[in-house]
């Protein structure tokens, strides 16, 4: 069940839906609550998520300094919240150090999710290992096997997730609400409490609070994914502008956020692999 309970002097928020205990939220719902989550912080929509969904909230991580403020935020929320990511296989060496560094301070161990191996096996046999510089198709198709597909079984145990997206990160991300109803992953909720934070607010945060983080950061990168698909931005350049810098006008998403416009990444993977 959901846990409802509002303690003494908390701004009460209560909704009829999670009385009852049957999540997820329908859409109006969570319209409504997103317009009232407009005008507040990360850390009162973030307690909203926790309170309403733990443990069946996931708090989505993947080595990037917004999943770190989220994580440290969450933590000091509740310190059993639950964290997972998605293990590629082809990941910097940094992020794995990080995930470690996780444990130690926090005492948080991120569950993982791997892609399914025979999947991997059968794609790599035909189109080789790094299939994804030769044509877009090919790098969704890689980013289905090694990121959506596990994503999915990740999403799948639960009602909810959060997210760090931020609406200046690109434009795909511009019209972002801090609550939505994530029709990609089974109707569950989407949290997305950073989602007015500028990259200067989650900076201040890390550096306030002492937050561990990437060392790929001080390196140049602004925008972290997989180690052979991301590379470091110079200053004036676009964040986002590091990811899959060799495709030209594409979308720079892998379809965990979105579903890229391609006709869908299963009809994809049933030509390809
Ligand atoms: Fe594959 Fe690159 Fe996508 Fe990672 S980002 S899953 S290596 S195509």
């Amino acid at each position: 069940g959901l846990n409802t309970t509002v303690r003494e002097g908390d701004e009460i928020m209560l909704y009829p839906a999670l009385a009852g205990g049957a999540p997820p939220l329908d859409e109006t719902e969570v319209h409504e609550l997103a317009i009232e989550f407009e005008d507040k912080t990360a850390h009162d929509v973030l307690r909203w998520a926790i309170e309403n969904l733990h443990p069946r909230l996931y708090i989505a991580w993947s080595g990037q300094v917004e999943d770190m403020v989220l994580l440290d935020m969450a933590w000091r929320i509740n310190p059993a919240v639950r964290v997972f990511t998605v293990d590629t296989g082809r990941l910097h060496e940094e992020t794995y150090r990080l995930m470690e560094e996780v444990y130690e301070r926090y005492g948080v161990r991120i569950e993982v999710y791997f892609p399914e191996p025979s999947d991997v096996e059968k794609m790599v046999k035909e189109h080789g290992v790094n299939l994804f510089y030769r044509s877009v198709e090919l790098r969704h198709l890689c980013c289905y096997v090694r990121k959506v597909k596990p994503l999915l079984r990740a999403l799948s145990q639960v009602d909810g997730w959060v997210t760090g997206l931020r609406r200046e990160q690109w434009a795909s991300r511009h019209n972002i609400m801090k609550l939505e109803v994530d029709h990609d992953h089974g109707q569950i909720v989407k949290v997305n409490p950073l989602a007015d934070w500028t990259e200067r607010e989650v900076w201040q945060y890390i550096r306030e609070n002492s937050v561990p983080y990437n060392q790929l950061y001080s390196r140049g990168y602004r925008s972290i994914g997989c180690e052979p698909c991301t590379r470091p931005v110079a200053p004036f350049e676009d964040p986002r502008a590091g990811r899959w810098w060799w495709e030209k006008d594409a979308p720079k998403e892998c379809g965990m956020h979105c579903s890229i416009e391609t006709g869908g990444f299963e009809k994809i993977a049933d030509k390809l692999i």
